[in-house]
C-alpha cells in the first residue's frame, strides 16, 4: 500500500529515524517497546527491535507504526536483558524490509545488530568500493553500510568500530549490539544526537531524552562528538576515536524535530524554542511595524516558540489553531482538493477565537509554502482580519544531507523567492524569519549546524556536492 509522506501534504521535513537501546535492563524488550514509543515522532513508516539473551540475537521488525508490529504476545518472543530499537522514516534507501532497523549482521565471528539515525554523505562511494571488492548488501540503506565496515575490520570489536567510523563522513548517531556488549557512536561534528542513561544496573541509549522518562532514566548525559562508548558489565569505557571534533548540532532538532521534553546537548528544546519566539517578538518591538490582538502557534511544535512571542510581546497566546491527532498516515492525494481536505483534518481555526482579530501567526519553518497558504487561509477564512506569519528559524535555502528530507533546493520555496515573494504566495499580511545570527543569540550557542540556511555545511559533500552545483548552476 502506498502511503504519502506527511511532507507532501503538511509540507513539513521529516527525520529519518529514533535509535534506542538498552544494556542489562530485565525485559529489555519492553524497555525498548516503551522508549521508541516516546521516539515515534523520529519516524513512523517501520520499527523493529533485536534482544539478545545473552547467547543469541533475535529480531522482529516491520512496517508502520510501531503497534502495527508489536504488541505483548511478539514483545514475549523477544527475550533478553539487552536489544536495540528503531523507528525509521525513509530518507536513504527506500521502505524495502531489508532496510527496516536495527539491521543484523551474522557470522562466524559473532553476530551483532545496528540502529542508525543520519545520513552518510560518502555512502555512495563506501558502497561501490565495497561492492567493487565483494561485499554483498540486501537492501540500500546506509545502516547496511556501516554493518559491512564493521564486519571487515580486523582487531577486537572496539578496533573494528573505531576503523570503521574513521570511513564514514557524513551524520550518524548508531548503537551496536552484540551479545554481551553495547557500543554508542556519534558523529565527529555531533550533528545527530544521542544521550545514554543509567536504569537499575544497566544502561540505555536513546536519540532523545524524552525517552528516559517513561524508563525510568537517571545521570543522563549526552554522547559527545566523535566518541565511541563501550557499554558491558564493567560500566562504561569512553573512547574518543576522531582528532578533530566540533559540536554542529542539527538546528532543526531544536526548531522542529525534536519532542520538547528532550534536552540535547544541555539545552532543552521547549526552552530554545520560547526563546526564538521571544526573540521574534523583540524584533517586532524594536522594527515597531506591526500591531496586533492575539498570539497563534501552528501545533504543535510552534507553541512554545508561540509562548515565548506572547510573554516577550505582551500581547495574549490564544489558542486559535486545534490538531486533529487521530488523523494518522495520509495516503497519496492526487487532487488539490484532497489535499485541501487532508489539511483540513489535521487542522482546525477556532472560529470564535480568531475572527475579527489581527494575528500574530508563529510557525517553526517554511518549507514548499503550501501548508503556511493553507493555514493562512484557514484563519482568514475563520474571520480573521489580518494574519502576521513569524517563523522561529532562518529561511530555509539549501537541501539537507544529514538525514532530512529535503535533497533538492526545488522543493524549497526560499530558495528561490525573495521574502516579499514569499509574503505574496503564502497570502500573509506581513512574514518574517528568524535570521541566523539571531536564531544563535535566542538559543545561545554557535554549536548548530544551520547549513539548510546559509549553504555552510559542516561535512564534505562528495557526490552530493557536484550535485547540489549542478543545480544552483541550472537556476541561473
Ligand atoms: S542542514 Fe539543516 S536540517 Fe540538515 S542537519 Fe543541518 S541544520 Fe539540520
Amino acid at each position: 500500500m502506498l502511503f504519502e509522506k506527511d511532507y507532501f501534504l503538511t509540507g513539513k521535513i521529516n527525520e529519518e529515524c529514533g535509535v534506542f537501546g538498552v544494556f542489562n535492563v530485565k525485559d529489555a524488550a519492553s524497555l525498548t517497546y516503551f522508549g521508541l514509543h516516546a521516539l515515534q515522532h523520529r519516524g513512523q513508516e517501520a520499527s523493529g527491535i533485536a534482544t539478545s539473551n545473552k547467547k543469541e540475537i533475535k529480531c522482529i521488525k516491520g512496517r508502520g507504526l510501531l503497534t502495527e508490529t508489536f504488541n505483548n504476545r511478539v514483545i514475549k518472543e523477544l527475550k533478553g536483558v539487552h536489544a536495540v530499537g528503531h523507528v525509521r522514516y525513509s530518507t536513504a534507501g527506500g521502505n524495502e524490509i531489508e532496510n527496516i532497523q536495527p539491521i543484523m549482521v551474522r557470522s562466524h565471528k559473532g553476530d551483532f545488530a545496528v540502529s542508525h539515525n543520519g545520513n552518510i554523505v560518502n555512502a555512495k562511494e563506501l558502497r561501490e568500493e565495497m561492492e567493487n571488492n565483494g561485499s554483498i548488501f540486501q537492501g540500500t540503506s546506509d545502516s547496511e553500510i556501516i554493518g559491512h565496515l564493521i564486519q571487515r575490520e580486523q582487531g577486537d570489536f572496539v578496533e573494528k568500530i573505531r576503523k570503521a567510523v574513521l570511513h564514514l563522513e557524513g551524520a550518524f548517531a548508531f548503537v551496536v549490539m552484540r551479545e554481551n556488549e553495547m557500543y554508542a557512536v556519534r558523529d565527529h561534528n555531533g550533528l545527530r544526537p544521542l544521550s545514554v542513561a543509567k536504569v537499575d544496573n544497566g544502561y540505555v541509549v536513546s536519540s532523545e531524552s524524552c525517552a528516559f522518562d517513561i524508563v525510568n532514566g537517571r545521570e543522563e548525559f549526552d554522547v559527545l562528538p566523535g566518541e565511541l562508548l563501550k557499554i558491558d558489565y564493567n560500566g562504561i569505557q569512553h573512547i574518543q576515536y576522531a582528532e578533530k571534533t566540533q559540536l554542529k548540532m542539527c538546528a532543526m532538532e531544536y526548531i522542529y524535530f525534536s519532542r520538547p521534553d528532550s534536552s540535547i546537548d544541555g539545552i532543552n528544546v521547549h526552552t530554545a524554542r520560547k526563546l526564538s519566539g521571544r526573540m521574534l517578538a523583540k524584533i517586532d518591538k524594536e522594527a515597531g511595524d506591526v500591531e496586533a490582538d492575539i498570539v497563534v502557534g501552528v501545533p504543535d511544535s510552534s507553541l512554545s516558540a508561540a509562548m515565548g512571542y506572547a510573554e516577550e510581546s505582551g500581547l495574549p497566546y490564544e489558542l486559535g489553531l486545534i490538531k486533529n491527532r487521530y488523523v494518522g498516515r495520509t495516503f497519496i492525494q492526487p487532487t488539490q482538493a484532497q489535499r485541501e481536505r487532508g489539511v483540513r483534518m489535521k487542522l482546525s481555526a477556532v472560529r470564535d477565537i480568531v475572527k475579527g482579530k489581527r494575528i500574530i501567526l508563529v510557525d517553526d519553518s517554511i518549507v514548499r509554502g503550501t501548508t503556511s497558504k493553507r493555514i493562512v487561509q484557514l484563519l482568514k477564512d475563520a474571520g480573521a482580519t489580518e494574519v502576521h506569519v513569524r517563523i522561529g528559524s532562518p529561511a530555509i535555502t539549501h537541501p539537507c544531507f544529514y538525514g532530512v528530507d529535503t535533497s533538492s533546493r526545488k522543493e524549497l520555496i526560499s530558495a528561490r523567492k525573495n521574502n516579499e515573494e514569499v509574503r505574496d504566495f503564502i497570502i500573509a499580511d506581513s512574514l518574517k524569519f528568524l535570521e541566523v545570527d539571531k536564531m544563535m543569540e535566542a538559543f545561545e550557542t554557535e554549536n548548530l549546524c544551520v547549513a539548510c540556511f546559509n549553504g555552510v555545511y559542516p561535512t564534505d559533500l562528495f557526490n552530493l556536492g557536484v550535485q547540489l552545483k549542478e543545480e544552483i548552476e541550472n537556476e541561473r
